[in-house]
């Protein structure tokens, strides 16, 4: 049996797991997650192969698992912003250019 190590979002009494803001970013993102095709009934799909970096941890290089003896060491991310549940996270530079842009949408669209 392997353990599963995640990271927890501090300050909470409920149990909430830190989910990254992963942002992709072509020119300069660190990490490079793997591509994978998967075939299905509708042709094929492809996940990751895609650039980018952790808002809190931009030169962060790696977001795949790291296993370890004492078990598997998650670095949890998403890509929507809506999803993310890390305090750093949502407390970064990119996540307030986000908002800004998000409030000039809402002007626009009354
Ligand atoms: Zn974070």
């Amino acid at each position: 049996m392997r353990v599963i190590h995640l990271k927890m979002v501090p300050g909470t009494n409920l149990k909430k797991v830190r989910i990254h803001w992963f942002i992709r970013d072509d020119t300069k993102g660190p990490v490079a997650t793997p591509s994978k095709e998967i075939g299905c009934n509708k042709g094929s799909i492809i996940f990751g192969g895609v650039r980018g970096y952790l808002a809190c941890q931009p030169r962060q290089e790696g977001v795949l698992p790291v296993v370890r003896p004492d078990g598997i060491y998650m670095t949890m991310r998403t890509d929507d912003i809506r999803a993310a549940t890390c305090p750093e996270c949502l407390a970064s530079d990119e996540a307030d250019a986000y908002r800004k842009k998000m409030e000039d949408t809402a002007e626009v669209a009354v």
